[in-house]
């Protein structure tokens, strides 16, 4: 089965570009030119990842992101301008998974998409024994999070997150690293997006998040998962 990507984007030309190169790619693509209409096809359509333009006429690409996110954790790429810095930190805010900045290169652009597309979890899996009562346990082979035996709904670059701290307890990870290590592509400059995105799961995985039992800020250094959480 092809996955389904949904280009949001007023711009005919990119969107046009866009389409072409995630068919060549042996994506299945469609788009739509602006933000109720984006947003019907992203909640009917049931696309794998969505490419959202933030300049969109009628509703923004933010109202579109938190009506998706109401509703649905598929992943989310947001397209900005490179003079406006905010919109990416508030995109990553409001629950996009990443975003890419206009002007981008297409192979820039596939590897971004590649990197956020969701590893297929069944909806039948079974939690692994292991997961106990208050147990947070971690399922590489499902891409998955259990707590109270139940699977928690993480974004793939959360679980990401999760799996690698926890893969070398007691272990300080900067937040360099992890950008490079998690995102999967060179660091980029923006380290503010590791913060949002901590902070983030902890809303998901902690009982509280001011007070975390799994993901623990060290000072001026980093984060890392304890050796007995
Ligand atoms: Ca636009």
């Amino acid at each position: 089965m092809k996955k389904k990507i949904l280009v949001v984007e007023d711009e005919r030309t990119i969107a046009d570009i866009l389409v072409f190169n995630l068919e060549r790619e042996g994506y299945e693509a469609a788009s739509a030119g602006d933000g109720p209409a984006g947003l019907k096809m992203a909640l009917e359509g049931a696309p794998d990842l969505i490419l959202l333009d933030v300049m969109l006429p009628e509703m923004d690409g933010f109202e579109v992101l938190r009506q998706v996110r109401a509703q649905s954790q598929v992943p989310v790429i947001m397209l900005t301008a490179r003079e406006e810095e905010s919109d990416k930190v508030d995109a990553l805010e409001m629950g996009a998974d990443d975003y890419i900045t206009k002007p981008f290169s297409m192979r820039e652009l596939m590897a971004r998409v590649k990197a956020n597309m969701r590893r297929t979890v069944s909806a039948e899996a079974e939690a692994p024994a292991a997961a106990k009562e208050g147990k947070l346990v971690i399922s590489p082979e499902q891409s998955a999070v259990y707590k109270n035996g139940k699977p928690l709904d993480l974004s793939v670059r959360e679980y990401d997150i999760l799996n690698y701290l926890s893969k070398t307890p007691g272990r300080v990870v900067t937040r360099e690293e992890l950008m490079e290590k998690v995102w999967g592509y060179e660091y980029y400059g923006d380290l503010r997006a590791v913060d949002v995105a901590i902070r983030r799961l902890r809303e998901k995985v902690e009982d509280e998040p001011a007070q975390p039992k799994y993901i623990i800020t060290k000072r001026g250094m980093g984060y890392y998962y304890p050796e007995q959480p």
